[in-house]
């Protein structure tokens, strides 16, 4: 007898998209034909300027023998309770109110589990940040899209009537959105939080806005407000973000998540860089203004530059989108291009150096003027 051990997965499983993250920068060094440092890598709105010091020196301490075994060789603390305790302290919020992830993405999908069983609703307000959708198909939820108004606003006339008729239990609003970098307002926040369901505010790039709303957490326990290490901090590759959320829900939260998904070097990295916030402020403030020269540069070769808050620009590009991707990877520039509608006509730039915008505007110039 031969089994077919395809028939033993859950159905839905065969006809699953698969989630399309960014290719690692060695192999597409290797696929473009460049070494890994000649790429300018503007695709995953990654701090170009990596940890501060600090970070890096608390990073250090897990090389020396001591730090190797007793720290590296040891499984991580499960309620991470020096990370939670630096952004105690940092948020002016209480521990209990905070739960660390492998980034923010872990929060997203606790949240999603916590929420959703089969044929459960759960509201996205498109264009915006893919792992909303894909979190919610893997509980087997459905997603009710409420697409944007032209400017990438909330509708939210359209929003509470879908709230309604699909019972929903949770939404989604990344603040400022992802990929159109504009802010959520604090009055759509508030008509949001009024309704009967879970408002997960995703400020992954509040670093970059200056806006939050944690404050509004006291008078809403359904507010919740994710963050993120993986842009202001420097540290994607460590994998850590946050919620902040009434005491009740982390209560709940806490009894799904997987004990060790935080790791020791993740949050002796992240504890250090919390503590030093300080130091990393000036780079966050340079690459807010680098944002302005750069849409400023961008407009003047003849692309449409959306505002943006973030650490990145959508840009609509005056010929194909495709074509200006494909010329820039050829010159080693990587950008972020979805092929979706009302985004396939612009491509996502992050905020990179300046000696990288300059490159980036050259290649522009000269790939605009040949076509
Ligand atoms: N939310 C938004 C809006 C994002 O853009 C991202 C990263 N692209 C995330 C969450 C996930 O961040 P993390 O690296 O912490 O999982």
């Amino acid at each position: 007898m031969t089994l077919d051990i395809l028939q033993l997965l859950r159905h839905d499983i065969a006809t699953f998209a698969p989630y399309s993250p960014i290719v690692p920068l060695d192999i597409l060094a290797h696929q473009l034909g460049f070494q890994r440092d000649q790429l300018i890598k503007l695709d995953a709105n990654e701090n170009p300027y990596g940890p501060t010091d600090a970070t890096r020196a608390a990073l250090a301490t897990l090389t020396t023998p001591e730090g190797a075994r007793d720290l590296v060789a040891l499984y991580p603390d499960p309620d991470n309770t020096a990370l939670r305790a630096a952004l105690a302290r940092h948020l002016g919020q209480s521990c209990d109110r905070i739960i660390c992830g492998n980034g923010s993405d872990e929060l997203i999908d606790l949240l999603l589990r916590a929420t959703i069983s089969r044929g459960d609703c759960v509201i996205d307000a498109t264009p915006s940040f893919g792992m909303y959708a894909y979190g919610t198909k893997l509980c087997q939820g459905e997603i009710i899209d409420v697409p944007r108004d032209a400017n990438f606003d909330l509708d939210i006339a359209a929003i509470r009537a879908a709230i309604t008729t699909h019972r929903a239990k949770i939404i989604f609003v990344a603040a400022p959105n992802n990929p159109t970098g504009n802010p959520l307002r604090r009055e759509e926040l508030r008509a949001l939080l009024d309704l009967p369901l879970i408002v997960v505010a995703d400020e992954a790039y509040a670093e970059f806005s200056g806006i939050t709303y944690l404050d509004l957490i006291d008078q809403h326990a359904n507010l919740v407000v994710l963050r993120t290490f993986s842009k202001w901090a420097g540290l994607a590759g460590l994998r850590v973000g946050y919620g902040v959320m009434h005491e009740s829900l982390a209560t709940q939260l806490r009894k799904l998540k997987q004990p060790y998904t935080v790791n020791v070097a993740a949050e002796v990295a992240a504890t250090a860089a919390v503590d030093d916030f300080a130091s990393m402020q000036p780079l966050l403030t340079k690459i807010t203004h680098d944002r302005e020269a750069l849409a400023h540069a961008l407009t003047a070769l003849g692309c449409q530059v959306y505002p943006s808050v973030a650490n990145f620009l959508l840009v609509k590009t005056p010929i194909d989108a495709i074509h200006v991707r494909d010329a820039l990877r050829k010159n080693g520039i990587l950008i972020r291009y979805f092929a979706k509608p009302r985004l396939n006509d612009a491509i996502r730039i992050s905020i990179g150096t300046p000696s990288q915008h300059e490159r980036l505007l050259d290649v522009l110039q000269q790939t605009f003027s040949a076509y």
